[in-house]
């Protein structure tokens, strides 16, 4: 192997690289993990599902013996503060923990029958039965600002392997040393419990063939992507390009609008609501860096009182530190992003570095030496309704600490606005009761465009839950119907199969 074919991972705080080498995926990787994954499959489907909740439940429990290692690995490889890292390593063992009940109760195996007739004329009725299979070994793809709960044992892995399917990770680039702790994790749980050596794999790559190949392998039966909206059409592509294209269930990013509707500012304590929808916004906003698919990357509101809530959100930035972007790439993606705003005729800055208060005081500049290459501070911008639609800026995700707030005349465009939306993980409405009409008016717009309607919070922060809906028009998902989160993102990975005049007792495996 040569040296091309091994890559690092860089300290996200630092810039500089870390310790281990991870091998880019070989054609002949790929080819033995898909294939023992193929024999894994026949025995994984039969297996009492009781089993492989105790799979879940095992792996869950590994992780907590090596919590310590991860979280550090996981630390320098995001940037992410300590509390951050163990809030998702908390998200990722409780997943693997639910979806295990889930396995064990075989929640998605919803069975219909419709009894026969055979005297029916002119011909007998058949009876029928309606169940769910899996479909097969499934590659998996996560996100590089998930590295616990969106990855190698993550959502994709939990729902495939509850119903049956064996996993091929193609670890992120940007943490691929989180990505084998956790592989070796699951690997030591396979050995342990006898489980077939093809229940799962773990693969490196940087590099978009290896992924391309991943997806065209033969015996890929679908595939779970969590990134950005031109990884996932990439590998839509892929798949569709394949002899017998298979399902790519593709979880991507989004603005995720907010709405305050005009009696946010206009009831009763004025001041105590301004502070805090400023500072839940702020929070929002800043969560991870920025890093959220479901960051609040647009406010919409009405112009007049724009300056008070922007002023007011300003000084909550001042209150944050820059912080590292999760690679070298995602903060040149930033800066362009940052950059495309900042150039376009009618936007105005709010906040960027070191923007003066609004007492007018420019705060120290002591702390820059402590930053690493990839730090970045917030930035909040401006810019008129019409300005937003006409220059595209109301769907253009820029993934990181980046917000833009939408100045509308008056409540009619501010549904107008709304009405420019085509696809968004969430959509958020702060009202008062004074806001009724304009309630009743937005829901059914936001309805057609967004995964998740959130009344008076905020989009950040997701249950796990059996009404949990991640996913949306695109740029959301690829198809709005699925969801990469919750009780049903299980729906993924099975299929029906109807069985016509078979006796009750042939399927007694069924
Ligand atoms: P990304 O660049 O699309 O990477 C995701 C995975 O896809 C990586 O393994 C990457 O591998 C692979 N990939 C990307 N482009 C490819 C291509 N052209 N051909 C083949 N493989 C390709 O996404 P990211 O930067 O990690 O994540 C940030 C994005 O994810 C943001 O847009 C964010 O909103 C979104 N996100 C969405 C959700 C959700 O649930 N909806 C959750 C978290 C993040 P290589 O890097 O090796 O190519």
């Amino acid at each position: 192997m040569t040296d091309q074919d091994t890559f690092t991972a860089y300290n996200a705080a630092t810039g500089l690289p870390l310790p281990g080498n991870f091998a880019e995926a070989t054609a002949a990787d790929i080819d033995k993990a898909v294939r023992s994954a193929e024999v894994a499959f026949e025995w994984l489907r039969e297996c009492r599902p009781q089993r492989r909740g105790e799979f879940l439940r095992a792996v869950a429990a590994k992780m907590r013996l090596r919590e310590p290692e991860i979280l550090a690995r996981c630390e320098l490889e995001t940037g992410y503060l300590p509390e951050r890292v163990r809030g998702e390593f908390m998200r990722a063992t409780g997943q693997l923990e639910l979806f295990a009940g889930l396995a064990e109760e075989s929640v998605w195996d919803v069975r219909q029958f419709d009894s026969g007739n055979p005297d029916r004329k002119p011909f007998p009725q058949p009876e029928m039965r309606r169940r769910m299979i899996p479909v097969g070994p499934v590659a998996v793809f996560g996100a590089c600002n998930f590295p616990l709960a969106i990855s190698v044992v993550g959502n994709d892995f939990v729902a495939a392997i509850a119903v049956g399917c064996p996993v091929v990770v193609k670890s992120h680039p940007s943490h691929p040393g989180t990505c084998k702790l956790l592989g070796e994790v699951v690997d030591e749980v396979v050995a342990e419990m006898d489980f077939p050596e093809g229940t799962f794999t773990l693969l490196h790559g940087r590099r978009p063939e290896t992924s391309v190949a991943l997806v065209q392998h033969p015996g890929i039966a679908a595939v779970g992507f969590t990134g950005s909206p031109n990884g996932g059409r990439a590998l839509a592509q892929a798949c569709l390009q394949r002899e017998r294209p298979i399902p790519l269930f593709a979880e991507l990013g989004s603005t995720n609008p907010v709405f305050l509707a005009p009696g946010f500012l206009a009831s009763g304590a004025v001041e105590n609501r301004l502070e805090a929808i400023a500072s839940g916004f702020t929070t929002s906003l800043r969560f991870g860096n920025g890093h959220m698919c479901t960051k609040p990357g647009v406010v919409v509101m009405l112009d007049s009182q724009a300056k008070a809530f922007a002023e007011a959100v300003v000084d909550k930035m001042h209150a944050g530190m820059p912080m590292p972007m999760l690679s070298a790439g995602i903060a040149d993606a930033f800066d362009q992003g940052v950059a495309k705003l900042a150039d376009t005729t009618g936007v105005d800055e709010l906040y960027g570095p070191r923007s003066a208060r609004s007492d007018g005081a420019v705060p120290p500049d002591d702390q820059a030496a402590s930053f690493g290459p990839w730090h970045r501070d917030a930035r909040w911008f401006a810019v008129d309704a019409i300005t937003a639609a006409e220059q595209n800026l109301l769907h253009c995700e820029t993934f990181g600490p980046v917000s833009l707030l939408i100045r509308c005349t008056d409540e009619e465009q501010m549904l107008w606005v709304a009405k420019q939306f085509k696809g968004s993980l969430t959509a958020t409405l702060h009202v008062d009761q004074e806001d009724a009409a304009f309630q009743a008016s937005w829901l059914p717009i936001a309805e057609r465009f967004a995964g998740r309607v959130i009344y008076n919070g905020w989009p950040t922060g997701m249950e796990i839950g059996a009404a949990t809906h991640h996913g949306g028009p695109y740029p959301a998902s690829l198809d709005g119907r699925s969801t990469s989160v919750g009780y049903a993102s299980l729906d993924r990975f099975v299929r029906p199969v109807c069985y016509q005049g078979w006796p009750e007792e042939a399927l007694s495996r069924v």
